[in-house]
């Protein structure tokens, strides 16, 4: 029998080795610590032992364990499990977590017996990560951008909530969705997807269209990047995306204003070059008719003269608008100069633009430009050519027209010189 009970030593030894510090206490004062209670605290076991157990409870929570002892004590039915704050012998503050329960001794003596597990560390990780995740979710909420996560098939698993300042739906209405939805067309995804697998799982500044819930379009800039499972296998999508709506549109006015004559709004003469060079192409590619017109304002000059620069100005805009009028969505009229025009005509002969040069004139001259209550009518000389076998380049067929519009004039202005037809 005797062989079997463990003896004091032993039990001792084995409580030494326990990982939480543990105690015994009876009429308030430690009768009993292990090394890890020891080690807690710093105190060697003479500091602890018989000493009134109070001192070592931090003072704010010394009532409340003392009053939890009392109760204990009396038999009341107190939670045996709770936290409290200790003072180590260095007088560092420590969390711990209490297990304790009473033993009553046949000579009516009443223990307390209990362990401490020190829970310091495993607070102040769970405040920093609290700290870190309210500050992730203050940046996110603050953030003009809208950061999204999806999973690989494009559902919305996350999604920050300036979204509904830059796409105008609110997160619940996003979330759950798939991303494509929100795109103006499918293309438009599909750029993004292509430009994150071209980046070998990451794309920077992809610039997409997405459409707004009022319905208009929208453009945005979006770095994204897939993210992976701790075993690198794909999980999804995550990414930052930016309203450059504004930015967009000033770039195409930029761009448009680059294109275009300032007073007229007819092409400048470096867009009409390319556009007519487009033409010219096609022309050739499918054997199609294509004709080029110079036109030059007669006697512009005197307008200018008579009536001031104003009124120069206001005709050129009403000549303009005259083109505009009789020339079809499929010509390109350019500015190339004062008061010189070009105009080409795809799919149209010599015969047939003549036509539409004559209904010009005509236009000019039963719609006379008015000015302060004067009819100043406008005249022209133009040039006309047809796309041959021997003229292949938008320059000789422009050069070649300029020729018959200086005949033109020779010949006293407000006509057409057509090439000849062996031209
Ligand atoms: P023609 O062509 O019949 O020989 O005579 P013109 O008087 O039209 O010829 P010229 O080329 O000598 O003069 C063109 C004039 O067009 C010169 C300039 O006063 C006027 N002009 C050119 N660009 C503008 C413009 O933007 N505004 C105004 N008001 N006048 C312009
Ligand atoms: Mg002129
Ligand atoms: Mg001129």
């Amino acid at each position: 029998m005797t062989e079997q009970t463990p003896s004091k030593k032993l039990l001792i030894a084995l409580i030494d080795h326990l990982q939480d510090a543990v105690f015994a206490i009876e009429a308030g004062r430690f009768v009993f610590i292990n090394k890890q209670m020891s080690a807690l605290y710093g105190f060697t076991e003479q500091e602890m032992l018989h000493h009134p157990v109070t001192e070592f409870i931090f003072h704010e929570d010394r009532e409340m364990v003392m009053q939890r002892y009392r109760a204990r004590q009396q038999g009341e039915q107190i939670t045996n499990e709770y936290r409290f704050r200790i003072v180590t012998k260095l007088g560092e503050i420590r969390s711990v977590c209490m297990r304790v329960g009473i033993i009553r001794g046949a000579d009516g003596i009443v223990s307390t017996v209990g362990s401490l597990h020190d829970i310091t560390d495993q607070i102040h990780t769970m405040s920093a990560l609290a700290t870190s995740q309210a500050d992730i979710e203050s940046i996110l909420n603050n953030m003009p951008d809208v950061f999204y996560r999806t999973d690989m098939t494009g559902t919305i698993t996350l999604i920050s909530p300036s979204c509904q300042s830059v796409i105008g739906y609110a997160p619940e209405e996003m979330l759950g969705e798939n991303m494509s939805r929100f795109y103006c067309d499918q293309a438009d995804r599909e750029r993004v997807v292509q430009a994150i697998k071209a980046g070998g799982g990451k794309a920077r500044q992809v610039e997409a269209c997405m459409r707004h819930k009022d319905g208009s379009p929208m453009w945005i800039s979006t770095n994204a990047y897939i993210r992976v499972d701790a075993n690198g296998q794909p999980i999804g999508v995550e990414g930052i995306a930016r309203d450059i709506t504004d930015k967009k549109r000033n770039e195409e006015r930029l761009a448009e204003l680059g294109r275009i004559d300032h007073l007229t709004g007819l092409l400048n003469r470096r867009s009409f070059l390319e556009e007519g060079e487009k033409l010219l192409q096609i022309a050739q590619r499918y054997e199609r008719n294509l004709s080029v017109m110079m036109i030059d304002l007669d006697r512009f000059k005197s307008v200018n003269d008579r009536y001031g620069h104003q009124a120069g100005d206001l005709a050129l805009i009403y000549f303009a608008d005259a083109c505009r009028d009789v020339f079809r969505k499929t010509e390109i009229i350019g500015r190339m100069g004062g008061e010189e025009f070009a105009v080409i005509v795809p799919e149209t002969g010599l015969e047939a633009s003549r036509e539409m040069v004559n209904r010009l004139g005509r236009r000019l001259k039963e719609q006379p430009f008015q000015f302060e209550g004067q009819t100043i009518v406008i005249t022209l000389s133009v040039g006309l050519v047809t796309l041959s076998a021997h003229e292949q380049s938008l320059e000789l067929l422009l050069n070649h027209a300029d020729r018959l519009l200086y005949q033109a004039k020779h010949e006293g202005r407000d006509r057409v010189i057509l090439a000849d037809a062996i031209d």
